[in-house]
């Protein structure tokens, strides 16, 4: 057995360290693994598998985002950029501070209405995550006197009152979109502390504790408001679930969401990778 002589060993040892350390760094013009430093890539799965939910069940199209507070730091939050969410991938997935800047947006687009999601979380520390649709079901919700009430134990949530944000009130004609953070700010000052706010002529967002329950409820908002836009035509007065009966039904949601979530987790699973 021939030994190496230890100088050369040294010499191989620090090209070997020199080798891999060259694998982990991304490449010029590559993008690395895992675009938002630190986060916990199950919390960047849950925003990607979240978006592709939403644009299955066609509550967003080409528009709309999903996004959750950094698990690592409560002043952070992480979002795509902008993409339509049906082709949201984890690469896709950046940091941003609650005033809307991205952390590195890599000369990378990002969406307008960020703000929606920065100033919700600074007003309200128990959310975890943000969903921003232009939900067709809600649209009508937004634009007349009807208010959207729970119709069935699913939106039970809807039982704390959504609340109508007349952007025309203190902004007068604007393009409708949350561009800017005083937008945002009024946003969520009307959202209060419930989990569903509508925007007038433009959709909603909801929140929760975490990505899968703001999901939830985007969606089932969606499947409210066509519900009760059907009951309301068959004319009569709507039997809606009371105060009580919405406390008590929201709980239990929230026991079973793991199972609608890992159902739609198979649903979409199928478009990942695309
Ligand atoms: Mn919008």
């Amino acid at each position: 057995m021939t030994a190496i002589p230890a100088r050369r060993f040294v010499r191989l040892g620090a090209l070997a360290v020199c080798a891999v350390l060259f694998a982990l760094a991304p490449g010029r013009g590559q993008t690395p693994a895992t675009p938002a430093a630190g986060a916990d890539t199950a919390v960047i799965e849950d925003v990607v598998v979240g978006s592709r939910i939403l644009a299955d069940f066609g509550v967003v199209d080409a528009f709309g985002h999903v996004s959750a507070r950094h698990p690592a730091n409560p002043n952070h939050f992480l979002m795509s950029r902008s993409l339509a969410p049906a082709l949201v991938t984890a690469d896709d997935v950046k940091e941003f501070d609650l005033d809307g800047n991205a952390v590195d947006a890599r000369g990378r687009p990002v969406f307008l209405e960020r703000f929606i999601h920065g100033e919700i979380y600074k007003a309200r520390p128990d959310v975890m995550a943000v969903v921003h649709t232009h939900s067709p079901g809600v649209i009508p919700f937004t634009v007349t006197k009807v208010p959207l009430r729970p119709m069935f134990h699913n939106a039970a949530f809807l039982g704390a009152g959504a609340p109508v944000w007349e952007i025309r009130k203190d902004f007068g004609e604007t393009d409708m979109l949350v561009r800017d953070p005083l937008l945002g700010k009024s946003l969520a000052q009307m959202l209060g502390d419930k989990s569903v706010v509508l925007m007038r002529g433009h959709g909603d967002v909801t929140v929760g504790p975490s990505v899968n329950v703001a999901v939830f409820r985007a969606y089932y908002t969606d499947v409210n408001a066509r519900l009760q836009t059907q009951a309301a035509a068959l004319g009569g007065d709507i039997n809606f679930l009371t105060p009580e009966e919405s406390v008590k039904a929201d709980a239990i949601n929230l026991v079973v969401l793991d199972r609608v979530w890992n159902l739609w987790k198979l649903r979409i699973a199928p478009t990942l990778g695309k």
